[in-house]
């Protein structure tokens, strides 16, 4: 922490779901009042049902509560660790779920109504922000997730000159590279151009015979697709991201014109024969881990899309750190619009938080809520909260939103120049940096083989992140309690 505290200004956080619940409460755990505004339930959002502050609006899910060996495991005891509200509400309403954390919904939401309706330094406004706040608000969190009234959701817009804020998203799946088979798919960009920092080989490649095209096509023709919700019909899709279902069913060859096709590019091991049809696939982050499949936007049920695309030559043993889908989401371009603090560039007193600032889920949602409010609550002593350390899961997933994308949309491509890559991610392993020595051996000496490779990988990475996360909470939020 640097600078001096100055005197303790309302932090106005819009917005009472899972974010903007965690983000007040952990602006009035540092002493700074906090008021937290909800449109609930004087106006509904599509998805919401009651009047209750942190409302899951869906599955009742936390899902794995494994910090050794899942990511989202992970997050959760950092989440802990930081003295959480969700994870306290949580952890007090777990219902059995074998190794996932599942909770009562009920009994979750009112915990967390309690706790912030109690505290004394927290004030609940019900009614809806219909645009931007005013301007005598100088310490504002927005947290009004994927589903923003449309009012705010205009005024943002306006602000940031973002053509739209509000999608059918049709995401492409992600891949971890490690679990692409390279003796099969190659390197190679299309006619080797190198492209604006790029090397001439930045995509990974995945040929086809013509039979397997076929056989690929069909497959995608006759798989489960999920279905729209009558409240999604009025909603466009986003640009140039059509499904590749949907391409199929336009016609046979469609895909192998669009994102399959073969030219301008030579398969090293079998050079004088041309593949049919090739899938691309590009980094999808700096670190080089992930890899996402270009074009592959897919609105078909997850086991029918790990089924067929593990039909695709060098991805039949494909880990997914992402499925494709479609939905309305609002979210912001934040790698472009915020700064590290997670305000928006063109007004700071604005920060944003949970699934607007573009992470995916619950879990996800609450802990960029934790960080907003803790950097708010920080802002309002007149002080400056360094980042968490990026090992950790928490700083992994503020390197996806604030910086650690790369922005990948080129002329010709099925994302039309303007058009954004960047989409919301669950945390997952892919987020974080290598581990400069990945271990290779059992303590008691003997080879690591196959899966115990990767398991050991994950608890390396798992346990630097805590005893990092750690580190830092003892170097900054101590000396932050005491300021
Ligand atoms: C239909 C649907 C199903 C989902 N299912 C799952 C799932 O099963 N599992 C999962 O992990 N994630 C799921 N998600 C994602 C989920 O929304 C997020 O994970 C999480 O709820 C986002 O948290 P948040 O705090 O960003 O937004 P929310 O939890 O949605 O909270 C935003 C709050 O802001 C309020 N608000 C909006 N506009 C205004 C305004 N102008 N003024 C005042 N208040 C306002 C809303 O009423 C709401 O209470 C789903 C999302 C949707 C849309």
């Amino acid at each position: 922490m640097t600078g001096t505290p100055s005197s303790s200004e309302h932090v106005h956080i819009i917005g009472a779901g899972l974010a903007g619940s965690e983000a007040a409460w952990q602006v009035a755990q540092t002493g700074v009042p906090a008021i937290l505004h909800e449109m609930r339930p004087a106006r509904m959002t599509e998805a919401h049902r009651t009047d209750s502050l942190a409302e899951l609006v869906c599955s009742n899910s936390f899902r794995s509560d494994d910090a050794a060996n899942n990511a989202v495991g992970l997050l959760h005891e950092e989440m802990r660790r930081l003295g959480s509200l969700i994870m306290r509400a949580a952890d007090a309403n777990q219902v059995p779920a074998g190794g996932a954390l599942a909770v009562d919904r009920d009994g979750f939401s009112a915990a967390v109504t309690k706790a912030l309706h109690d505290h004394p330094l927290v004030e609940v406004r019900r009614g809806e922000i219909a645009g931007l706040p005013p301007a005598d608000w100088r310490n504002v969190i927005v947290a009004t997730g994927p589903l923003t009234s449309a009012a705010l959701a205009d005024a943002i817009r306006t602000l940031t000159g973002e053509d739209a804020l509000a999608f059918f998203d049709a995401i492409a799946p992600i891949v971890h590279k490690d679990s692409i088979d390279m003796s099969v798919a190659w390197f190679q960009s299309r006619y080797d151009k190198p492209g604006p920092g790029g090397t001439g080989a930045d995509y990974i490649n995945c040929p086809m015979t013509k039979e397997q095209y076929d056989a690929f096509v069909d497959a995608l023709l006759a798989g489960e697709k999920t279905d729209f919700k009558e409240w999604e019909t009025n909603t466009p899709y986003f640009d140039g991201c059509l499904p590749i279902e949907v391409m199929a069913a336009r016609g046979r060859e469609t895909l192998r014109h669009g994102p399959m096709k073969p030219v301008g590019l030579t398969d090293p091991r079998n050079p004088t024969v041309k593949p049919h049809a090739i899938v691309q696939l590009r980094q999808d982050n700096k670190l080089g881990t992930l890899y996402n499949m270009v074009g592959f936007q897919t609105k078909l049920k997850y086991g029918p899309q790990q089924q067929i695309f593990r039909t695709i030559p060098g991805l039949e043993k494909a880990e997914f750190a992402r499925l494709g889908g479609l939905h309305r989401n609002t979210f912001l371009n934040s790698p472009k619009l915020l700064d590290g603090q997670l305000r928006l560039k063109a007004a700071t007193r604005l920060r944003f938080a949970g699934q607007m600032t573009g992470c995916e889920g619950y879990v996800e949602s609450a802990s960029i809520g934790l960080i907003a409010g803790l950097y708010a609550a920080a802002e309002a002593r007149g002080l400056l909260l360094s980042s968490p350390p990026p090992t950790s899961a928490l700083g992994a997933l503020l390197g996806h939103i604030t910086g650690g994308h790369i922005e990948t949309i080129e002329p010709g491509e099925t994302l039309e120049p303007g058009a954004r890559s960047f989409q919301p991610m669950n945390i997952n392993f892919g987020l974080f940096p290598p581990l400069a020595a990945p271990p290779s051996k059992k303590p008691d000496g003997t080879r690591l083989r196959g899966n115990e490779k990767t398991v050991a990988k994950k608890q390396a990475i798992s346990a630097r992140a805590l005893s990092d996360l750690d580190r830092w909470i003892a170097d900054n939020l101590r000396v932050a309690a005491a300021a």
